[in-house]
């Protein structure tokens, strides 16, 4: 079932929706597009996408775990740990919101992150369709279909009115919420408004670009001399690690603050020399080793535990970001056999 607002202003539905739950949506800054909590003024981006992705209200930067206080022999324990009230992410599209399904693959499988998973049951998602992908979009590589984006509810602007299509429980508990806003909305513009999304995706310059099943060429892929070429140029400066919506990796540390002990968890990221270093050595030497690493996580091992699931989505961040303009897509054309019709 699909509805439609009932001829109200996307910010009358903005308002309305704060006014039960946190919302948070895509608005734009001065350095791009990114989710702020909604509050009376804030518009809707403009841009496709936001610089930082949304895997952010799940595992933020840095989350404070707990505090250590030292009192004479006694070490006061403090958990940090904060109620999550439910709330509202308005405006993610069907790259991160299949991000989400790679994480919760990390998060919420045999040893469940109780911060992740509190915050992913108080939040119900809101996408949105993206009817004007860019240049350097890429999901449907990985199956990812743009013009139906997933979450619990499917949004889409067609000519400024707003379509809502609840796909799960908590999808049809916001739409029962906000009912009286809402008429029954036609189905044939939604269809025809998928129809449109995919057209102009398969004119997109990596339309036809195609992951190779790496799972059985592990060894050959790990061996290949690719990879001392196309890591040349990298900076390891981790900037495609930190805008992927995919990347999990993250370093547990304890601040002294002269008082007590702080214990957080931050991203950590699988380019920096100090990744993973142990009292011994660091696994990986070379940046080149490091490189290889990242790309072999997304497009090899990760598949090969996660029944064929790239942990990459095609968001295209990485193609923006890196400041030498390595990317993904350059390892996928080399490395293994990568399909490109184009
Ligand atoms: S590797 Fe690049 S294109 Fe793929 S999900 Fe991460 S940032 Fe997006
Ligand atoms: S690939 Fe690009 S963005 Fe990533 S670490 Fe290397 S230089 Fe930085």
């Amino acid at each position: 079932m699909t509805y439609k607002l009932n001829g109200i202003q996307l910010n009358e539905f903005f308002a309305r929706v704060a006014s039960d739950k946190k919302l948070y949506l895509p608005v734009d800054t001065e350095n791009g597009a990114r989710f702020e909590e909604w509050t009376e003024g804030k518009t809707l981006s403009s841009k496709l996408n936001t610089v930082r992705s949304a895997k952010d209200f799940f595992f933020p930067q840095v989350q404070g775990i707990v505090d250590f206080k030292l009192e004479g022999k006694n070490i006061e324990v403090i958990d940090r740990r904060e109620e999550v009230k439910d709330f509202v992410v308005f405006g993610v599209r069907a790259c991160d919101a299949a991000a989400f399904a790679v994480l919760d693959r990390v998060f919420l499988s045999e040893h469940v992150d109780s911060f992740y998973a509190e915050k992913r049951n108080a939040a119900t998602v809101i996408t949105l369709a993206c009817s004007n992908p860019e240049e350097t979009c890429f999901c449907s590589s990985f199956g990812i279909d743009a013009s139906a984006p997933g979450g619990d509810v499917e949004a889409r602007l067609v000519e400024d009115a707003l379509y809502l299509s609840p796909l799960t429980e908590k999808g049809e508990a916001f739409v029962e919420s906000i009912k009286d806003l809402l008429v029954s909305a036609d189905d044939a513009v939604v269809e025809a408004d998928k129809a449109l999304i995919k057209a102009k995706i398969a004119k997109l310059p990596l339309a036809s670009l195609k992951p190779a099943d790496l799972r059985d060429k592990q060894l050959e892929t790990f061996e290949s001399e690719a990879w001392a070429e196309l890591s040349q140029s990298c900076l390891g400066c981790g900037s495609c690690t930190f805008v992927c919506p995919t990347c999990q990796c993250y370093d547990i540390r304890d601040f002294d603050t002269g008082h007590e002990v702080k214990r957080f968890r931050c991203w950590d990221s699988c380019m920096y020399s100090d990744f993973t270093l142990m009292a011994a050595e660091n696994p990986r030497h070379t940046q080149p080793e490091r490189f290889r690493q990242r790309f072999m996580h997304k497009l090899v091992y990760f598949p090969m535990n996660n029944d064929g699931v790239y942990g990459c989505v095609g968001c295209g961040r990485c193609l923006k970001k890196c400041p030498v303009s390595l990317n993904i897509v350059k390892v996928m054309k080399r490395i293994g056999g990568v399909k490109n019709e184009q």
